[in-house]
């Protein structure tokens, strides 16, 4: 079992492995686990075998690209030319992307295998992975409980080392979340670092696509090799990309490091959580770091903020599944009118569902200025003031969730008891900056928790080095 691609790398340079053995590997896991982790979908075994053959070739003449060996699962939101992609929904049954995204591609154009698609919540709504039309995903360990989500079967495959690294999505902290509940690394870099072409979108102007692996040393290749301007995503951004899998190696240099008051004293938050931002604290100072509290007024805002913006811009997204282009359609239509109301009730979740509506009613011209414009304007000010923290600390650190992971069940009738979830997650998606997840500990179940790191625009290189240098720190 390979942790980490540099293990593979490794192995793969002594001759102790080949790419071949190493997908069969994976594959034997997927076959052993998944039936009751439900973390992917579907594996392409053949196409998977076949292609890691190739790449063994290229290995021995010399010319294998820098992923050679690295196995990747795709979030079911993901386009992979020619492959199925749902989003864990039944509307889009039976539908093939036509072509890959542009992350997907470059992936592949360095020799990564990708090798399968991942179950997750319905079009990424959801903060447990039990909105899916595939039932629920279940996290390694302790499989009574969710793994997070919306990514969760892209973090479950990884736990469970059914591959290498998963490409998830984080809207509000749909990768973040879940490495903190399966104790992994959970990058969501700034918006527009990765390009979103041939991502299904939920709330545009919040989407970024990002990796989960067990090491920060992974993330760091893997989104070097994804980033940057691409023209098929006009919000791609054109800002350089630096080396992250060199400068993840570097040494921070002690700096500053907010956190925000209320993320560590509210009540909310699970007293074992509490506990061990506090001993991260604790580790920072010792280590010469100047960590102080910083008050942020307008953290009951955020979450509001978020979901009348998210449900506003994902009831326009959604109205492309209508039962004409793609996929599910009902049997039952016998109009025009009909056909619409049927399919997309028959075939869009509860949770789907009750965020369209809301988004439509944010947008209707009575109310469009009291919720959608306002929320608009609060999100300016949330980025503003956020900045203005950026601009005195280096990073901003929270608990990634209040809590560990949940019980199946346990709060899927309690939306805004879920949405809670979020709490600490979404800030760094209504501002665009870059945040990691990282594990730091368990609580006495044995249950991982994750903290986060929020870092200024396009910081991803001083993030990611601070965040392996954390890392390795708590572990010891
Ligand atoms: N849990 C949040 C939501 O339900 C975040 C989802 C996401 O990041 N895709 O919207």
């Amino acid at each position: 079992m390979y942790r980490s691609f540099a293990e593979i790398r490794q192995a793969l340079s002594e001759g102790k492995a080949s790419v071949r053995a190493i997908v069969e590997n994976y594959l034997a896991q997927v076959a052993r686990q998944n039936g009751q982790l439900n973390a992917f979908l579907q594996t392409y075994d053949e196409e998977a075998l076949t292609r890691a053959q190739q790449i063994d070739q290229k290995i021995d003449a010399g010319n294998a690209g820098r992923l050679a060996g690295m196995v990747v699962g795709l979030k079911d939101v993901i386009c992979y030319q020619n492959h199925p992609l749902q989003a864990a929904s039944k509307i889009l049954t039976g539908f093939h992307s036509q072509f890959s995204a542009t992350v997907v591609a470059r992936l592949l154009a360095e020799d990564a295998i990708i090798l399968g698609r991942q179950n997750c919540d319905e079009f990424a709504m959801g903060s447990s992975s039990e909105n899916s039309a595939f039932g629920p995903v279940r996290n390694a360990a302790d499989p009574s409980r969710v793994p997070g989500g919306s990514s969760g079967g892209s973090a479950v495959a990884v736990q469970a080392y059914m591959c290498t690294a998963s490409l998830g999505t984080d809207t509000g902290g749909s990768v973040r979340q879940p490495a903190s509940f399966c104790g992994l690394v959970g990058v969501k870099p700034t918006y527009g670092r990765l390009s979103r072409h041939g991502l299904l979108a939920y709330a545009s102007s919040f989407d970024c696509i990002g990796t989960l692996t067990h090491t920060v040393e992974d993330a760091a290749l893997l989104l070097e090799i994804m980033a940057g301007a691409d023209q098929f995503d006009s919000t791609a951004s054109t800002h350089p990309v630096s080396s992250y899998s060199i400068e993840v190696h570097k040494a921070p240099t002690p700096g500053k490091i907010a956190y925000i008051r209320e993320t560590i004293e509210s009540e909310g938050i699970s007293p074992e959580v509490k506990t061990n931002i506090l001993r991260v604290i604790e580790i920072l100072r010792r280590e010469g770091f100047k960590v102080e509290p910083v008050d942020f007024p307008l953290l009951p805002y955020v979450l509001p903020t978020y979901y009348i913006l998210t449900t506003a811009e994902a009831s326009t997204n959604l109205a492309r599944y209508d039962g004409v282009r793609y996929g599910y359609r009902s049997p039952r239509a016998t109009d025009l009118e009909s056909m619409y109301k049927l399919t997309r009730s028959e075939a869009f979740g509860k949770e789907v569902q009750r965020r369209i509506l809301l988004g439509t009613f944010v947008l209707s011209a009575s109310y469009y200025d009291a919720y959608f414009t306002k929320a608009q304007r609060v999100r300016r000010l949330i980025m503003e003031q956020t900045q203005a923290i950026l601009a005195q600390y280096d990073f901003i650190l929270s608990p990634t969730s209040p809590t560990t992971a949940f019980k199946i069940g346990e709060l899927s009738d309690n939306p805004l008891q879920m949405y809670l979830a979020d709490i600490f997650s979404v800030q760094a998606n209504v501002v665009g900056i870059p945040a990691v997840s990282i594990p730091c500990g368990t609580d006495a179940t044995g249950l991982p928790i994750g903290v986060q790191i929020m870092a200024g625009l396009f910081e991803e290189a001083k993030m990611l080095a601070f965040a392996r240098f954390l890392m390795e720190k708590c572990a010891n």
